[in-house]
């Protein structure tokens, strides 16, 4: 069980208030928030030992490094990878899965090959797709949906054929919190010689994400999506997918030696990290994983699926608003996206923002689901650690107000 109340000490930004009221933060599938030590490990780099890494004799530039590769550890160590080499620190899950595009798929993925995704996927896992298939002559395939939006796979034999390279699909949907099983996904990818790569922004945050269970090739994440700043993200690649992929950027870092008409690479995972990393967010994403793994992702779980709950079982008292997503727990995360009626998602959550209340309201980046979903865009409140079953309440009765206050319009 998770102590709430303490935790939520730990977030300074979760004392401020919003137009006078107190923030309440349902915006967690966008951004997490941070906690004071993630926040300290960053002035602590910058006040203390900030300096350019892998290249220094002098004792800032040693520090720096070995606190950058132990970041690395405890991310390999997070997802469970055996290695740490087999991790490439990115921006985010968007560059991560862009990297597999280029370095990976460009080279591997030919004319009447297949590229097999979903229909609940965010833009970052869909568009880059589109273009490889493209430029490679290959065909992008999708697996439909059920109506409670789990994944329909009664057709995955005809879908999935030994012309398909590339199972590329979420682990969680950004919009509906379902969990698809992407375990299953990959054992019948690698039955037909297909590789699978799962986008992890919403799952690694969330729930215990093992990449020897799961035996995935590709895992991407994002770090501001689990306590830790902007601009850090992490691309696992399986060892033997990895030695065979191409660079990624070229310039400095990246090569062993370099004639003025070519050069050699690099030892793994530097190959695939030109030019000065982002020491600092990678420092203060440890730190993250730090924090997390101290609360234990099992009750990080635990906790999610009770406030998950709580919320839909409130929501069932809305009769106008529409809740997608699956009812059943083992098969959804903290994420509760909803279509209110007549009244545009826009308009809730600005009535909601005058309470203090944080919520996402748009195509939260699924155009192609929200064709699908009839809707033009939804609400989506999304939790986290410090949420508690009050703010759970303020956002329904803040909910209340506003369908009513529409209804009169
Ligand atoms: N995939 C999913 C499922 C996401 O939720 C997001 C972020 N909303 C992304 C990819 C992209 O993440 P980022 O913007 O950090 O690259």
């Amino acid at each position: 069980m998770l102590d709430i109340k303490a935790i939520r000490k730990d977030f300074p930004i979760l004392s401020r208030q919003v137009y006078g009221k107190p923030l309440v933060y349902l915006d967690n599938a966008a951004t997490s928030q941070k906690p004071t030590s993630v926040i300290k490990a960053l002035t602590e780099y910058y006040e203390e030992y900030n300096s350019n890494i892998h290249r220094g004799v002098h004792a800032l530039s040693m520090e720096a490094t070995d606190r950058y590769e132990e970041a690395r550890q405890k991310c390999a160590g997070f997802i469970g990878s055996p290695i740490a080499e087999n991790l490439i620190m990115v921006r985010n899950t968007t560059e991560a899965i862009n990297l597999v595009a280029q370095s990976w798929a460009q080279h591997n993925i030919g004319p009447g090959d297949e590229i097999l995704t979903t229909h609940m996927e965010h833009h970052s896992n869909l568009v880059p797709w589109q273009k490889v298939a493209k430029d490679r002559g290959a065909e992008l395939k999708f697996i439909p949906l059920t109506s409670e939006q789990t994944l329909d796979l009664s057709d995955l034999d005809r879908l999935l054929t030994s012309r398909t390279k590339l199972v590329a699909l979420n682990h969680m949907s950004n919009v509906l919190g379902t969990i698809n099983p992407v375990k299953e996904l990959g054992q019948a990818a690698h039955r037909v010689g297909a590789r699978i790569l799962i986008d992890g922004a919403q799952s690694v945050p969330h729930l215990k994400v093992d990449v020897k269970d799961l035996d995935c090739d590709f895992l991407a994440f994002s770090g501001h999506k689990m306590l830790a700043p902007t601009g850090i993200g992490v691309l696992y690649v399986k060892q033997e997918v990895l030695e065979d992929m191409e660079p990624f950027l070229r310039g400095g870092e990246m090569v062993k030696q370099v004639w003025d008409d070519h050069a050699t690479w690099n030892d793994l995972p530097m190959r695939f990290e030109a030019g000065t990393p982002n020491i600092a967010d990678a420092i203060a994403m440890g730190a993250a994983i730090d924090y997390l793994e101290a609360l234990g992702m099992e009750n990080v779980r635990q906790h999610e699926i009770s406030i998950t709950e709580y919320a839909l079982n409130a929501f069932q008292e809305l009769e106008e608003v529409t809740v997608f997503g699956p009812r059943d727990m083992s098969q959804r995360g903290g994420i509760v996206s909803f279509y209110g009626g007549d009244v545009h998602p826009h308009d809730i959550g600005t009535m909601l923002d005058r309470e203090g209340i944080a919520i996402r309201t748009g195509h939260h980046c699924a155009m192609p689901l929200m064709n699908k979903l009839a809707v033009p865009a939804t609400a989506r409140a999304s939790f986290y650690i410090y949420n508690t079953e009050e703010e759970v309440d303020l956002l329904v009765s803040a909910l209340k107000a506003t369908l009513r206050y529409f209804s009169k319009a």
